[in-house]
């Protein structure tokens, strides 16, 4: 049974005689079971004119289902009368049915397994997976005006009988669809229902595209595209009166149903996170590029993501120069694959993608490889100014050193520096002062020049500023330190210490 109330009475029969569709009479009586819209259109059909039925005024010229013999008779004949019969739309003429006025054939013949099955077969010739579905869908602009038509039709109506229907209390043809759709396209695809993948339709009606025109002469806003929003817009500008001047209520019966277009898919993003080392000082993190020229011929992004993937966003937990070797345990990354359409990895899938990216390059290699949440990774992100990071730096220095030179720098601990943006980075970070931290620092003799020189620091350290100076922009520095005038020659991240993503046991 169909939960219509006694008031509804004329509201049906205005809406059948109109040339709505079963399911958009639903809709305007503002019915919200999902399982009404389920059912065949002509049940729905047969059980509104069993409502309507007693009624004397009905404006229907029949209100019992005629036989099926008759039925094909009847429906044989050409072309659709404008006021509604009940027999046009017996259980074997579905598709002879006249068009709707209101969604010009959505929820009629494009809300069925024709469609279902050319969606599911979308989806999986695209090898897609997923462990839930949504539907979306696309309508012409035009429906919203003849879905204002024809609710000014029914206003008009109802106010003499002192009953209101607000437009916003309509079910949408999009909710009706996807009531409809949703399971059906769930199940036809093995039974999936909500979220992460999305498989939507757009529908268009040539015929009608022109519905929309004459409220924006009316309203004088020129547009060469017609969108919802647009439509939506002009439709609360323009007065009812100067509406019904120009467009006829209802809408007139269009010829044609709609076309169902393009059947797109969309995954939800996929996150995989591990940690990387980088071996080599001519490797950029992401793609170099400067003027659109590409500078490097590789990146730590492309080696990670190129054996199998091309769409994805990189993060990492901060980054290192080119020319800087990112060692022991390696620095932490994630990757958002976007749109993918593999999207389940056992352990073991996961564990060949690894080796799949470590043989291919001898530049980086990749550990604790793992799928994560969205959430997680944040993680990454959080309190890394906190984090510390450890480095190894070769040192250069004018004057000839001894080893008792570079002892006191042993002792050293818990040294503020006050570094103001190095100026290689001045054009794209804001000029500031920042406190940092060298928590602690090592020196190993090399000869009477060179010296390793290993520091713990703070995370997002300038290394490099700190051993030259940057013209006195860091402050202290090692020139002060060793009075004498110092370079960097080779910089290491020995580890980065953020404790995410987990290890992963070998
Ligand atoms: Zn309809």
């Amino acid at each position: 049974m169909l939960p219509l109330k006694d008031k509804d009475k004329a509201l049906v029969q205005k809406l059948l005689s109109s040339g709505c569709c079963p399911r958009c009479v639903l809709r305007f009586c503002c019915i919200n079971v999902q399982s009404a819209y389920k059912r065949p259109p002509q049940e729905i059909l047969k059980e509104l004119i069993e409502f309507i039925g007693d009624n004397s005024t009905v404006e229907i010229s029949e209100t019992k289902t005629q036989s099926d013999a008759d039925a094909g008779q009847e429906a044989a004949e050409a072309p659709p009368p404008k006021r509604f019969k009940p027999d046009e739309t017996g259980p074997t003429r579905e598709e002879e049915s006249p068009v709707c006025v209101l969604c010009l054939g959505i929820l009629q013949e494009h809300c069925d397994q024709t469609l279902v099955s050319k969606m599911a077969e979308t989806v999986k010739a695209e090898k897609y997976e997923f462990d839930t579905l949504v539907l979306s869908v696309s309508l012409p602009a035009q429906l919203c005006v003849r879905e204002h038509s024809c609710w000014l039709h029914v206003k008009t109506e109802l106010r003499e009988k002192s009953l209101v229907l607000g437009k916003d209390d309509v079910i949408q043809v999009k909710e009706a669809f996807k009531w409809v759709m949703q399971s059906l396209v769930s199940k036809a695809l093995g039974g999936a229902a909500v979220s992460a993948f999305e498989v939507g339709v757009e529908f268009v009606h040539p015929e009608t595209d022109k519905d929309c025109h004459f409220l924006f002469c009316e309203l004088l806003c020129f547009q060469s595209v017609f969108t919802r929003m647009a439509v939506v817009k002009a439709l609360e500008k323009i007065s009812e009166a100067n509406f019904l001047k120009h467009y006829p209520s209802p809408p007139t019966r269009p010829s044609s149903s709609c076309e169902s277009r393009d059947i797109q898919c969309l995954h939800t993003s996929v996150f995989i996170a591990g940690r990387y080392n980088k071996f080599s000082r001519s490797l950029p993190q992401t793609p170099w590029l400067i003027g659109g020229e590409r500078r490097m011929e590789s990146s730590v992004e492309e080696l990670i993501a190129g054996p199998s993937w091309t769409c994805f966003n990189f993060s990492s937990s901060g980054r290192e120069d080119v020319d800087v070797r990112t060692l022991g345990n390696g620095r932490p990354f994630a990757m958002e694959l976007l749109n993918p359409h593999k999207s389940w990895f056992s352990r073991e899938q996961i564990k060949q993608l690894q080796q799949t990216i470590n043989s291919s390059s001898d530049k980086i290699h990749v550990r604790d490889l793992q799928i994560v949440s969205r959430d997680a990774m944040g993680r990454m992100k959080e309190g890394e100014e906190e984090k510390t990071k450890t480095y190894r730096a070769l040192v250069w220095t004018q004057k000839p050193i001894q080893k008792e030179d570079i002892c006191f720098l042993n002792d050293i601990k818990e040294l503020t520096l006050d570094q103001k943006t190095p100026l290689r980075v001045l054009h794209r970070r804001a000029l500031a002062v920042r406190p940092r931290v060298i928590h602690s620092m090592s020196s190993e003799y090399r000869d009477s020049h060179h010296f390793y020189l290993a520091l713990k620091t703070q995370a997002g350290t300038y290394i490099k500023e700190f051993v030259h100076g940057d013209f006195g922009r860091t402050k202290p520095n090692m020139c002060e330190l060793l009075q004498t005038e110092a370079d960097i020659l080779e910089l290491d991240v020995e580890s980065v210490d953020v404790d995410w993503p987990p290890p992963i046991p070998e």
